[in-house]
């Protein structure tokens, strides 16, 4: 499976999964409301086109873990010897960090095609197979509970 290589956070948050990014590509008004009130910000903000795009969501334009990668010349912290540095175990969302060190070590081990596939498998419903996001609590097509980092 081809990538996007502009979905292809540096920190490991997968933008193929990302809340925000969903409900900025499918227009979804109501998501977009919800989410503002979720992150802290306008409606009309939440839009992305992914980390590494022209256009990042507002929290993701200006971030150390990107900054560092790219003076360093990698693709991601999976590439890193220093991985977890002091710019993830600062990282102010504490969630947000879990996923990192979850998901960081399995993009060294898979490599980026493999684990792109295994993180669109992830986040996607054990009951009807629907494509979550991350923090998703319900699925949107069968409304069963689940809980995925
Ligand atoms: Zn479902």
């Amino acid at each position: 499976m081809a990538v996007a290589k502009e979905l292809l956070a540096p920190c490991g948050l997968f933008c193929g999964v990302c809340s925000i990014r969903i409900a900025h590509v499918n227009n979804d008004a109501k998501f977009k409301e919800k989410l503002s009130g979720v992150y802290g910000v306008k409606p009309e903000d939440i839009q992305c086109e992914g980390c590494l795009s022209e256009t990042p969501f507002l929290f993701c334009r200006s971030c150390p873990i990107k900054t560092c990668t790219q003076q360093k010349g990698y693709a991601g912290c999976h590439e890193c010897a220093d991985f977890p540095c002091v710019h993830i175990e600062n990282f102010p969302f504490p969630i947000a960090k879990k996923v990192m060190l979850r998901a960081i070590p399995a993009w060294k081990e898979l490599g980026t095609e493999k684990w792109v596939e295994a993180e669109y498998k992830r986040y996607s419903c054990p009951q009807c197979g629907s494509a979550l996001f991350r923090g998703a609590q319900r699925c949107r097509s069968c409304k069963t509970e689940v809980h995925i980092d």
